[in-house]
């Protein structure tokens, strides 16, 4: 059975007391709650220490935003895996399309990232997603087919396995528009189709799949009972307790 998994990506938001103050929020939300799902949140760096702290005695676990490809060294500004393992990540965010548009980042940087995340045992949440004029021109599969079969180039299947994977249009992030649960599942099953070919169809019945890109309360069930959409990877609805209670709470 596939681990379903809703992860909140706070981005560059919250200084310290105001991070204390979701967590806080969001461990009140969910105490004596029945949940479904495995839940992750993605504070910034500055945050990470201190909500490690705070969530030890919930169901909540800790992913980094990004981190570097190197473990140590003169790199200016940068983070590396085996310093979030540290603090108390669990997971890292890899190849985030604002990382990807902003900061330039290629696959096969993120590669590289992706395989020093795993050794330093971190479990990559790898992200890919097409933008609105490559899907306008019919090259989502292109596009995410490449950016998934470089992010995982040299990972065993075991690591395939256990890592997951969100599918996060461009065009639906932060923008409001949701792809329709149609259209994410049919991304979905490319995405699965394809980890058989590159891995196996065990791996590929395993891996959690999330969606990404404007998920709210309001859309969240639908999207999520989607035949391979096996959670959801939220940004601006993460930020306020209550909604991101209610997006975990659909699933
Ligand atoms: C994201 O940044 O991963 C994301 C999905 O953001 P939003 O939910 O705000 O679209």
């Amino acid at each position: 059975m596939r681990k379903n998994v809703i992860a909140g990506n706070w981005k560059m938001n919250k200084n310290l007391s105001e991070a204390v103050e979701l967590i806080s929020n969001l461990k009140a939300e969910l105490e004596g709650k029945t949940l479904n799902a495995d839940v992750i949140v993605a504070p910034p760096f500055t945050a990470l220490e201190t909500i490690n702290s705070l969530i030890k005695d919930s169901v909540i676990q800790l992913s980094a935003q990004n981190m570097h490809n190197e473990n140590n060294g003169a790199f200016t500004g940068e983070i590396s895996a085996e310093m979030l393992k540290s603090v108390g990540c669990k997971y890292v965010i890899l190849g985030h399309s604002e990382r990807r548009t902003i900061f330039g980042e290629t696959d096969e940087f993120i590669n590289q990232k992706v395989l020093q995340a795993f050794e330093n045992g971190l479990t990559p949440i790898l992200c890919c997603g097409e933008s609105l004029e490559e899907r306008e021109n019919n090259k989502t599969f292109d596009v995410v087919g490449t950016q998934i079969k470089a992010g995982l180039k040299n990972l065993t299947n075991d690591q395939i396995k256990s890592m997951i994977i969100a599918y996060e249009p461009i065009w639906a992030i932060g923008t409001g528009k949701t792809a329709s649960p149609e259209q994410a599942q049919e991304v979905h099953a490319y995405i699965r189709k394809l980890l058989s070919e590159v891995a196996s169809e065990e791996v590929a019945q395993s891996v959690t799949l999330q969606y990404g890109g404007s998920v709210k309360p309001g859309n969240a069930k639908e999207l999520l009972s989607q035949t391979d959409i096996d959670g959801a990877l939220v940004g601006g609805a993460c930020l306020k307790a209550d909604s991101f209670r209610d997006i975990i709470l659909s699933i």
